[in-house]
């Protein structure tokens, strides 16, 4: 058995510097090596575990035969994203979790291999010819990140007439505005979400829905027989210490929309630059902290820090993400919790936090952090807070008998709502999640408008 393949990666000290892709993928030697490795298993337990259930054992043995377009339409059927989720989805969670080969050796890199083959479509242009037959019948999504995206694919297929509202000047949610450039190239988010038009979906941008049009229009003055909403969970989680509103304290959000998608890193070109100095904190242990602390060191500054009120073993982020992290210069900051951050002319200069020890294991099976009676105050010239996120409320509170739950999060049954006729899906029901998960409630959801229409109207 050859042992799974390991993708290059740009140089540490480089990388730290600039903004270019960290992983570069796998050649094509790399690429065979890596698909020979698949025991094309009867029941394969990775088409399972894959939330939209590519056909994984399939495009491997296409690639094995060289029909490496045969092997991205195989994909594309059932991920309209192919090069964005082989780059950013935690597959080890996922397929490569369950794969056979993970129990004596490594799994097959099935990541690796779905971005080979997206890049090799979008490299070589490949055209899918998708036969569809138009119904007329009128549906609408409002947002397009993965879970909108997804959704308006899968119904647009079926034959609907299929508008996307967005709220920002740009299309992808999360894809474009919070996942790096080094992480996720915006170049990629453009080409994927691109093709989308070519099956004549209806993009609109700068439309806030609940706003700029309510629930109530798109369905009686637009005619809309259904609504997905995909809004997401745009809204960042507060400390609710003292000190949170000096300036140079940021949300993550904010923090990474400035820098992805108004572009900050390339100031003076793009006139909108954020000021982080040379101490940055940012409080918090998941993956939206790791990237706020990584485009952090690449604006320039010195000293980067994640303070986490728990130990490395409890971070939540991907390990790849936190070696990379370290391997950039980023120092963790452990069993510290924030109590109060302070500031000079309304210019935050420090931050201070309590010394946690663990206790004992709490729901999520982790041990919870408990207080001692130290504290410590660190200097800092920003603090980039990075403690989750929750749904926008724009669309609850404009929308009367949308029925939510105690976090914000649209209550669905069989991805409907409490409103007949609108559906919902991904992180404004589930609550920040993954972009493969937030793709196979757009794709579930597909289904179950189809057969509410067809239920209801014909
Ligand atoms: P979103 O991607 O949030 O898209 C919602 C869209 O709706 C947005 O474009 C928003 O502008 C729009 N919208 C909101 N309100 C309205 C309105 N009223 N009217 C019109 N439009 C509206 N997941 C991974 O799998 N791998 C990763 O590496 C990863 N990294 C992440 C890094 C960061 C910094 C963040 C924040 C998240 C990350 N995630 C990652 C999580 C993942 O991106 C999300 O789970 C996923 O994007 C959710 O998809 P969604 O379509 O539900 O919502
Ligand atoms: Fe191949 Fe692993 Fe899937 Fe089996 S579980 S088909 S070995 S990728």
């Amino acid at each position: 058995m050859n042992n799974r393949q390991i993708m290059s990666l740009l140089d540490k000290d480089t990388r730290n510097k600039n903004f270019e892709e960290v992983a570069l993928g796998f050649n094509l030697s790399q690429v065979h090596i890596e698909a020979s490795r698949c025991l094309d298993c009867k029941d394969p337990r990775c088409v399972k575990a894959c939330p939209v259930n590519i056909n994984i054992p399939k495009f491997i043995k296409e690639i094995l035969d060289k029909d490496y377009e045969k092997a991205y339409q195989t994909i594309y059927e059932d991920n309209i994203l192919p090069s964005v989720c082989g780059r950013v989805c935690p597959q080890e969670n996922q397929c490569e979790g369950s794969c056979i080969l993970g129990i004596k050796y490594q799994p097959v890199a099935i990541g690796a291999l779905e971005r080979f083959l997206g890049d090799y479509s979008l490299k070589n242009d490949c055209c899918i010819d998708e036969h569809i037959v138009d119904n007329h019948d009128k549906v609408c999504v409002v947002g397009s990140g993965p879970a909108g995206l997804s959704f308006a694919a899968s119904i647009r297929r079926l034959g609907y007439t299929t508008h996307v509202y967005e709220a920002l000047h740009d299309f992808g949610g999360v894809l474009r505005y919070g996942i790096p450039e080094f992480r996720l190239p915006k170049s990629v988010v453009d080409k994927e979400i691109h093709r989308l038009e070519s099956l004549n979906i209806e993009f609109f941008k700068n439309v806030i829905v609940g706003k700029t049009l309510t629930i109530k229009q798109l369905q009686e003055e637009y005619k809309y027989k259904a609504i997905f909403i995909a809004s997401g969970a745009g809204l960042p989680n507060s400390l609710n210490i003292k000190g949170e509103n000096l300036n140079g304290v940021y949300y993550a959000n904010e923090f990474l929309t400035r820098v992805n998608l108004m572009k900050a890193y390339d100031f003076p070109n793009h006139p909108t630059p954020v000021k982080v100095g040379d101490n940055v904190c940012v409080v918090g242990g998941g993956n939206v902290a790791m990237d706020a602390a990584r485009v952090a060191k690449r604006l320039g500054s010195k000293n980067v820090f994640i303070l986490y009120r728990r130990n490395m073993d409890a971070l939540p982020a991907r390990k790849e993400e936190i070696h990379h992290a370290i391997e950039e210069g980023i120092e963790f900051k452990l069993l510290l919790n924030p109590v109060e951050i302070y500031g000079e002319n309304y210019q935050v200069n420090s931050i201070k936090a309590q010394v946690m020890r663990l206790g004992e294991k709490d729901q999520s099976g982790r041990q919870k952090p408990m207080p001692t009676d130290d504290f410590i105050t660190i200097d800092i010239d920003s603090c980039i807070i990075a403690i989750g996120q929750s749904p926008n409320p724009i669309i609850k509170n404009h929308t009367e008998n949308l029925i939510t739950d105690q976090k914000g999060r649209i209550t669905v049954k069989d991805c409907e709502t409490s409103i007949p006729g609108v559906f919902a899906g991904g992180d404004i029901v589930t609550g920040a999640a993954t972009v493969i998960e937030a793709m196979g409630a757009g794709k579930c959801a597909a289904q179950q408008v189809d057969d509410y229409i067809k239920n209801t109207f014909h």
